[in-house]
């Protein structure tokens, strides 16, 4: 099998020579989905996971704009159309320096497991580009999206390809380029997701990745009978993701210890409650400030320049940042301190050194692809309520999102059982995988 998997990971590094992230991303599926394709003869003599790992088109593009001085700037835009087997494109735009090919196709190539995952009809895509909107005024950032979109808007199309939010992507980005898209278009239709309540949004969306991320650890913990109430749980991050992954957590009655961001993470012994959190969601929402920030108005807090949270003492972590952010010594260092749940929020914040000692000491582990799907899920209900040209309650989208949740746990541990333990990793990629895969036979080579 060893021999199979070195094979196949041989030509598609000849081909993707020079894209680490995502060379990592499709190792960690091949080991899990290789030797359940042997064992599957409807898959033999496809080619299939070849075919998978080629995006169906890549898009590149240049963004120019101008600055407040005057100066034109020149940055580059990217969408990855990576698999419409089961429904059109959708997955997130980024916006962050260190964009590049690789970073967006590990990520597109992700995409594809989770949509499938959700049970919702929607293919992989991924965008965005290597631009920084930290330090930019609200008009750099106007003139930014408005450029990108005015490239993007050919190739996406509310049957076509939706994108919405991720990293350096919030609601202010996703409102500059839905206008710029109506505007070239002439229509008002569900192209982007993560839109305002009152020009086509859906309840729930912001809060969706982190409370989905939040469930799924809820029904881990369930299968050891336990539950959020009265533990402690580190988080990295400070966005979108890690801000309502706190709420739901500080909901479930556990104390939050950390949060964090590119410059270094803050420990509240005490825990970040409601009060606090909503200090948080000013500093990085609307003042856009650093997280050190927080100790000028919490003192028994500490602040940690340069460093990550995972050497601080807890039950569960989140790492919600960004990829590879918990390293083998990490991991160690968690596990060393009691940690026995890994829920990521982030995409593959794991390294393949950390996964491995999650598996070995026997972790509730959750692979992004299936516990941050949430977010996803739930522009995939906004889709839907744009098409009905109607608006669920919060209680209902909620409702659905716990039980998509719920849903893809079960998937997990359908295909991810082994000597009476869950292999989450395992049970994810190969659920993703029969979903698309099934669907592509059906539709032939194309
Ligand atoms: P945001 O831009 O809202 O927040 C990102 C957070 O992570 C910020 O606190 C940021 O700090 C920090 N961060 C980013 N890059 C780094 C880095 N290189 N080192 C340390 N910290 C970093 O993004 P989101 O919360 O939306 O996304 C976070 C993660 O969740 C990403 O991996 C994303 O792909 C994933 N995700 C997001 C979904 C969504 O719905 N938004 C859906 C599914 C997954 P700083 O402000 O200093 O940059």
């Amino acid at each position: 099998m060893d021999q199979v998997i070195n094979n196949f990971l041989e030509e598609v590094k000849r081909r993707n020579a020079h894209e680490p992230e995502f060379m990592q991303a499709v190792t960690e599926v091949a080991q899990t989905v290789l030797p359940y394709i042997v064992t599957q003869e409807i898959y033999h003599g496809k080619n299939i996971l070849m075919r998978m790992v080629e995006p169906e088109r890549v898009v590149m593009f240049r963004v120019p704009w101008i600055d407040d001085q005057g100066e034109i700037q020149v940055n580059r835009g990217y969408r990855i159309e990576m698999n419409s087997a089961i429904g059109p494109y959708k997955g997130g735009l980024r916006f962050h320096e260190s964009v590049n090919l690789s970073i967006l196709k590990f990520l597109a190539f992700e995409q594809v497991f989770k949509n499938a995952l959700t049970t919702l009809p929607m293919g992989g895509g991924k965008g965005g580009a290597d631009f920084n909107p930290k330090g930019k005024s609200d008009g750099e950032v106007m003139r930014f999206c408005q450029s990108f979109m005015t490239e993007l808007f050919r190739h996406i199309g509310p049957n076509r390809d939706i994108p919405a939010g991720d990293i350096g992507v919030g609601g202010r980005e996703i409102g500059y380029m839905f206008g710029q898209y109506k505007r070239l278009k002439n229509e008002f239709t569900g192209v982007l997701t993560g839109k305002g309540i009152s020009w086509g949004g859906s309840l729930i969306r912001p809060e969706a990745t982190g409370y989905g991320a939040v469930y799924f650890a809820q029904n881990m913990l369930g299968t050891r009978g336990e539950s959020f109430d009265g533990k402690s749980v580190v988080l990295s991050g400070s966005g979108n993701v890690a801000q309502y992954a706190a709420e739901k957590c500080i909901q479930l009655g556990a104390k939050v210890l950390t949060l964090s961001d590119s410059s270094g993470f803050i420990h509240d012994p005490e825990g970040i409650d409601t009060e606090k959190l909503a200090h948080v969601m000013y500093l990085k929402n609307v003042a856009r400030k650093r997280i050190d920030e927080y100790v000028q108005k919490y003192p028994k807090a500490s602040s940690h320049k340069g460093q990550k949270p995972w050497g601080i003492r807890c039950n569960i972590a989140m790492p919600c940042a960004t990829q590879n952010e918990i390293d083998g010594q990490d991991a160690q260092t968690l596990i060393a301190n009691g940690c026995y749940c890994i829920s990521e929020g982030a995409n593959m914040p794991a390294t393949p050194e950390a996964i491995a000692q999650f598996h070995h000491h026997d972790i509730l582990y959750a692979p992004g692809k299936a516990s941050n799907a949430g977010g996803v899920a739930v522009s995939g209900l906004e889709m839907a309520q744009n098409s009905l040209r109607y608006n669920w309650t919060r209680e209902e989208v909620d409702q659905r999102l716990q039980d998509i949740m719920q849903d893809i746990h079960q998937s997990c541990v359908t295909y991810g059982s082994e000597k009476g333990k869950i292999n989450y990793e395992k049970g994810a990629n190969i659920a993703g995988f029969v979903k698309v895969a099934d669907a592509m036979l059906a539709q032939g080579v194309v």
